[in-house]
């Protein structure tokens, strides 16, 4: 299985604990079992988690999504079968830990956020986020647009725009991220997945449309998303950066309950899965996601387990293109 280290190579070498030697249930948990390390050193990807839920506008408790992910993520195994990768042989992966957040604060938890991840991204790190409510989505991209010199592509898989203008006149919140991140011109394409629910007014869909977001809301999708999503991706050149945004509700109910605001009539896990796979080939400059908040989540912990699976195929796709040559970070 383990793909030998060429002659010559100094790097170390990073891997999760061997479950047959440590089994899955044992020990500290971390992101698949992987070691928490803030080296950076021959670090080609890391994990971390963002436990802020202070701009969520319903149920609160996503701080806690980062622990419950690590805890779920024991299951994790070397090889995925569907993008045919070891992501771990090809990239040295690590647990980075947490943001230390600021409750209460959004203003100090994004510059806390956009810190963290400007000392990753200059190391040329790919970043693994877990939420957190969805505002952490913009100190990302504050950090991403900075390292990549670019406004980077936005795929979002939600069942919500989070274009409002504000909530109860706060501008930053989990409604909104995505309006501040247009304003502030870090966005280039941007593809909405998974839309349904409820809206405020029928107007709701006037703002996607004036600035030409891509939207596919979830009543396009019922045969085939991932054939949808992937002919969406089609108009994104595929050379340029792409941010995979993933707020957990996207996905049904009945498969991830364990959120802040549920909408019925969504993804199951099977096809987020599919849909996540159609971004082999295009360049992937990181990923999160976010919403994933335990205290609702269903017996078995399956939001979180599907949240780990998430990020795990999220690393397998952005494993499979650094195989295939395509640079992240530029060459
Ligand atoms: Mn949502
Ligand atoms: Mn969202």
């Amino acid at each position: 299985m383990a793909i030998s280290v060429p002659p010559g190579d100094s790097r170390r070498r990073i891997q999760p604990l061997d479950a047959l030697a440590s089994p899955r249930f044992t020990q500290v948990a971390t992101f698949a079992r992987l070691p928490h390390d803030r080296s950076l050193a021959d670090v080609d990807a890391a994990f971390l988690g963002i436990p802020f839920d202070d701009a969520a506008t319903y149920r609160s408790g996503a701080r806690f999504g980062p622990s419950a992910i690590r805890e779920q993520s024991r299951l994790l195994r070397p090889y995925n079968m569907s993008v045919d990768i070891y992501p771990f042989e090809v990239f040295n992966v690590v647990d980075y830990g947490d943001v230390n957040v600021v409750p209460g604060s959004f203003e100090a938890t994004a510059e806390a956020v956009e810190q963290e991840l400007d000392t990753l991204l200059a190391a040329r790190v790919l970043p693994l986020v877990a939420g957190g409510d969805h505002s952490v989505a913009l100190p990302m991209l504050r950090s991403l647009t900075k390292a990549h010199g670019r406004p980077v592509h936005l795929v979002h898989f939600d069942s919500h725009f989070d274009f409002w203008d504000s909530y109860w006149g706060q501008r930053y919140t989990h409604g909104t991220w995505l309006r501040r991140a247009w304003e502030e011109k870090l966005l280039g394409h941007v593809l909405q997945v998974g839309i349904r629910g409820p809206q405020f007014t029928k107007d709701d869909f006037q703002y996607a449309k004036e600035n030409k977001f891509h939207v596919l809301p979830m009543r396009k999708l019922e045969h085939n998303p991932a054939t949808l999503v992937a002919r969406a991706l089609d108009r994104i050149p595929t050379a340029e950066p792409l941010y995979l945004s993933w707020d957990i509700d996207v996905v049904d109910p009945a498969f991830a309950m364990g959120t802040g605001t549920p909408e019925v009539g969504g993804l199951t896990s099977r096809e987020a899965l599919h849909c996540l796979d159609t971004l082999v080939g295009h360049n992937l400059v990181g990923a999160e996601v976010v919403e994933v908040a335990p205290l609702y989540d269903g017996p078995g912990a399956i939001t979180a387990l599907l949240a780990a699976n998430l990020l795990y195929e999220a690393l397998s796709v952005m494993a499979k293109n650094r195989e295939r040559g395509i640079p992240a970070f530029g060459s």
